[in-house]
């Protein structure tokens, strides 16, 4: 017998077009509008010969899709991970299109990737991974034009080799064309922890209008990279979370009477894994998920929130740092359960929200501090909650067909203003 999860679509691109449907019904949007949306404007595919420490010659695959612009230039990262596909990638940024407008940032969404496993490659594999990519793409992107970031399985120093890789395409720095620098390459503070920055901001205003306390309130995160392991740093700096599970791709690790993350993070840096931490309980990532806490972050890949196991989540809250963690299906059995999600392209912004902010201060050439940062993003993450929370109250929709309702209706009146439809 098939179980639901077999049932179910888990195409991502699929999962982005079958929620958007829903937000285009509920706004009543015209046809065109609504078809408009459903489909990238562009999208590039690009192969990548590179040549490999052995000295044989890999071919890789990548992508660029430019998502809708309606708003202003397209914004994304870039993926570099083993099942990427051009419609996770095409979900992906669609979802940036969503992301950018729900913040009420002046850019659209894009989003890039390579299929290949930086795991199993050297430092010099990937600069020369990271070159070929941008000789590809880079007569596509642009500060005007398309602006990429970093996503999973990449990093400031990845961004670094393919700024200067553009650099040497236009025969001057162009360092906005590319964020999520490092600091002294045109790189904003405040970028390194945005992500899961901006998602404890928003959790801190789910708290508040469920009127739950969430000092000392428990917390598993589902995911070590970036986004995962700064919101267990943040989660218990700034609310005072109990975080008593986290996990990584090979396994996760337990402790009813919390983890402490420098503990942690330096048993990762130090193993590669969580897995292993001294005085924890091993669980599976599966487990993770269905454990008995206040507040659940899914920060790793897609569809881990299913058809199949959304009925056995416990979570109060479901902060999602990754994007698309949650099915179609999984968001109607959370919703009816009572389970408040804070969904992917808002919890997440911030990300983008720092990028933008640094795209910003690249053009005039002009350096802000870290409480400025924080300020400006607190601002924007806290105004994008609260439009959604009440698009959800007003409508008695979950959280995130308001989002998308939200973000849509902004993208919509932006191309309707363009007369394209
Ligand atoms: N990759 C991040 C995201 O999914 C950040 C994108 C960006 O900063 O442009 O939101």
């Amino acid at each position: 017998m098939l179980t639901a999860k077999e049932h179910e679509v888990l195409n991502p691109f699929e999962v982005a077009q079958a929620q958007l449907d829903e937000a285009a019904e509920m706004l009543g949007l015209d046809p065109a509008t609504h078809e408009l949306l459903r489909w990238p404007l562009r999208e590039l595919h690009v192969t990548l010969p590179v040549k490999m420490d052995d000295g044989s010659t890999r071919v890789f695959h990548g992508f660029r899709v430019q998502y809708n612009d309606a708003r202003g230039p397209t914004k994304g990262g870039i993926r570099f991970h083993p099942d990427e596909t051009i419609d996770t990638v095409r979900a992906l940024a669609a979802w940036m299109t969503w992301k950018c407008a729900v913040v009420d940032i002046p850019l659209g969404g894009g989003k890039g990737g390579v299929i290949c496993d930086p795991r199993e490659m050297s430092q010099a594999e990937l600069e020369r991974l990271s070159r070929a990519y941008i000789r590809q793409v880079g007569r596509i992107i642009g500060l005007e034009k398309d602006v990429p970031a970093p996503d999973v399985y990449t990093n400031p120093q990845i961004m670094a080799w393919m700024m200067d890789e553009y650099a040497f395409q236009k025969g001057f720095n162009e360092f906005g064309v590319i964020t999520g620098k490092p600091l002294p390459l045109g790189g904003s503070a405040g970028r390194g922890d945005a992500t899961a920055r901006g998602g404890i901001y928003t959790l801190r205003e789910a708290g508040k209008v469920l009127g739950m306390e969430l000092q000392g309130a428990t917390a598993a995160i589902q995911g070590y990279g970036n986004a995962g392991s700064f919101a267990h740093k943040l989660g218990v700096e700034l609310l005072g979370l109990k975080v008593v599970a986290v996990s990584d791709s090979r396994g996760g690790i337990y402790n009813p009477d919390g983890l402490d993350y420098e503990a942690v993070l330096d048993h990762k840096r130090k193993t590669r894994s969580v897995v292993g931490f001294p005085g924890a309980q091993e669980i599976t990532n599966e487990e993770l998920l269905e454990l008995e806490v206040d507040v659940l972050f899914p920060s790793a890949l897609e569809n881990v929130i299913t058809a199949e196991n959304a009925g056995r989540i416990k979570a109060k809250i479901v902060a999602e740092l990754a994007n698309g963690p949650t099915t179609p299906e999984a968001d109607k059995i959370l919703f009816e359960k009572g389970v408040y999600v804070i969904p992917d392209f808002l919890c997440n912004a911030g990300g983008v929200t720092v990028s933008y902010f640094e795209m910003v201060q690249n053009a005039y050439d002009y350096y802000w501090d870290e409480d400025m940062v924080h300020q400006r993003l607190d601002k924007k993450m806290t105004a994008a909650f609260h439009a959604v929370h009440k698009m959800a109250q007003d409508n008695n929709v979950h959280n995130r067909l308001a989002a998308y309702m939200v973000a849509v209706a902004r993208v919509a009146e932006a191309m309707q203003l363009r007369g394209w439809v």
